[in-house]
């Protein structure tokens, strides 16, 4: 009885890994390729993501918004900037609508509460501490073996060594928690992309920006699972605490 308990148990850690693993492979192809998609495919309203930024700025946050230009691929928010590359203002594609939209569902959460900017400083705090990961840990298992071998009989330093080692799990499950919050920020900001886009696109257009960004934040989870599975080394190396520079979303 208690065999096949564990055999079913072993099959379905297994099955999990194997798609953990699946989705951590194909998030971010998945994604490039609906981006390509949504790259040539023009709204119909015929608005430039430019036009489209000023109008819901004017209209939803009383022109407060800056806008500043950043590089390719780099568009992002940080306190009441939306950075957009030119690329990316001056096109009229559903995926540039989409990106903006999100970066503006940002915006919205930084104008409505202190969540966004409390996640921001976590980051900062995590990316400090993520330095300290490797070394406590290495230092927790040289102590311990030191100690199970005899070479340092000391209790002080199994001890030293358990606290060491403590630390460093304890910085790797803060970092799975703030990817996981990181997470619903996202789901968050494209909710309320889809609030904005609904005020010039069809129902149909909505839903293949709802497709796009719901793809993106499946990269996020891939970097959850990768940074979860880091110790197996079955998955590629991922920044425990996202490469994003401090206060930018
Ligand atoms: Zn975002």
């Amino acid at each position: 009885m208690w065999t096949w308990i564990i055999v079913g148990i072993v099959v379905a850690l297994a099955v999990l890994l194997c798609f953990a693993l699946a989705v951590a492979s194909f998030s971010f192809d998945n994604y490039k390729d609906k981006l390509e998609k949504l790259d040539s495919t023009r709204n119909s309203f015929g608005i430039l993501t430019l036009q489209y930024v000023a109008t819901i700025n004017s209209k939803h946050f009383g022109g407060r918004l800056k806008l500043a230009k950043c590089r390719e691929w780099q568009d992002h928010y940080s306190t009441g900037v939306v950075a957009l590359s030119e690329k990316t203002m001056q096109s009229n594609s559903l995926a540039s609508l989409a990106i903006v939209s999100h970066e503006l569902g940002h915006a919205r959460q930084d104008a409505s509460g202190d969540t966004l900017k409390k996640h921001w400083k976590m980051r900062r705090t995590g990316r400090i501490c993520g330095f300290f990961f490797l070394p406590l840990i290495i230092v927790g298992i040289v102590l311990s073996l030191l100690w199970v071998f005899d070479v340092l009989p000391e209790i002080y330093y199994i001890i030293a060594g358990g606290i060491c080692f403590g630390l460093g799990i304890f910085i790797f499950i803060f970092a799975i928690i703030l990817k996981y919050k990181e997470i619903k920020i996202e789901k968050e900001a494209s909710v309320f992309a889809l609030v904005f886009l609904r005020e010039f696109l069809t129902e149909q257009e909505v839903s293949l920006c709802d497709d796009l960004l719901k793809s993106a934040r499946l990269t996020y989870w891939a970097s959850l699972i990768r940074t979860l599975l880091s110790w197996t080394f079955l998955t590629g190396k991922d920044n425990m605490f996202r490469l994003v520079e401090n206060n930018k979303s």
